[in-house]
């Protein structure tokens, strides 16, 4: 048994992967919808369906069973959220987009933050000068970066459909309910609440590709699927509705692990620990979560403005 399975107690690691660049990689069997159960005399299947969305990064694994319209409602629905929420995660670690470029930032404060994957630099433009507080003891410099609103429970669906995307056709049975709640031509809501999204970041690490795990236990003990996923230097978890969590007498009240630390313990020492933020997922108004970042810089230079 491995360190992280005794860290991660009675959750069993039934899924994991990467997806990046590369050649594609296809799951799931084809002409077949998981979500709406269409098929290829009821629906069509043209368009390449990324089971991770192309803005985490993934230009690589693609989702056999989901159909044209399912892929268009989750573009058009939930997957917008979840682009806002991780925006500034990507645009701090320069993770590439669909059209394979690092986002761009602005908000009312800064006028333009890119990252430059190539170099390690970053530029920053300012609206105005107190933005920026500047630790001069560690060397640091820390800032704050507001999203565009995104309704939370819509981020929080998104993940779901990611995880229930990346999942094998053997194990989809698990799942029903989020695939019912996620198909679109059914009514069916799900009220989860708390919506757990716990936000890491991984101080030092630099995941080039998407990476991805999920967990599931079968002891009456909600919740009993773990979501992981992580890019760039952040990693998300979350909890994904499951059969099992419908069944009597499942116990509501219960810890839920974080993931063990990916890092060898010497670049611990170096960056310092995994800084978790716990978020509540299950507001349906918009919010926009402002982003705390704090960045220790090797050097720093400061442009004049030029002259109009
Ligand atoms: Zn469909």
């Amino acid at each position: 048994m491995s360190a992280e399975d005794l860290l991660m107690g009675e959750f069993q690691l039934i899924e994991k992967g990467t997806a990046g660049a590369g050649h594609k990689r296809y799951l799931g069997a084809r002409f077949t919808c998981r979500f709406c159960g269409g098929n290829n005399e009821t629906t069509t299947f043209k368009t390449k369906a990324h089971a991770i969305p192309e803005f985490l990064g993934n230009h690589q694994l693609i989702l056999n069973s989901e159909c044209d319209n399912c892929n268009l409602h989750f573009g058009n629905t939930i997957e917008p959220h979840l682009e806002r929420y991780t925006h500034p995660f990507r645009t701090l670690n320069g993770v590439t987009n669909k059209s394979r470029k690092t986002p761009k930032h602005s908000d009312e404060k800064i006028d333009f933050l890119q990252f430059d994957r190539h170099t390690n630099h970053m530029a920053v433009k300012l609206n105005e000068d107190d933005v920026l507080t500047h630790h001069e003891d560690e060397n640091t410099v820390s800032w704050l970066m507001q999203r565009r609103p995104f309704v939370p429970f819509m981020a929080y669906k998104a993940l779901c459909k990611i995880a229930v995307s990346i999942t094998r056709d053997e194990n989809l049975w698990l799942f029903k309910p989020t695939l019912e709640w996620l198909n679109p031509l059914s009514p069916q809501d799900l009220n989860i609440s708390p919506a757990l999204v716990v936000e890491t970041l991984i101080p030092g690490m630099h995941y080039n590709k998407c990476v991805y795990k999920l967990y599931c236990r079968n002891t009456k003990t909600f919740p009993h699927c773990i979501f992981w996923i992580a890019f760039g230097g952040y990693s998300l978890m979350t909890i994904v509705p499951t059969l099992l969590d419908m069944e009597s007498g499942v116990i509501m009240e219960s810890e839920v692990p974080f993931l063990p630390d990916p890092r060898p313990k010497e670049e611990i020492v170096i960056y310092g620990q995994q800084q978790h933020i716990e978020r509540d997922f299950s507001s349906r108004d918009q919010d926009s979560f402002p982003h705390k970042v704090r960045v220790r810089f090797n050097s720093m230079e400061v442009s004049p403005v030029a002259k109009s």
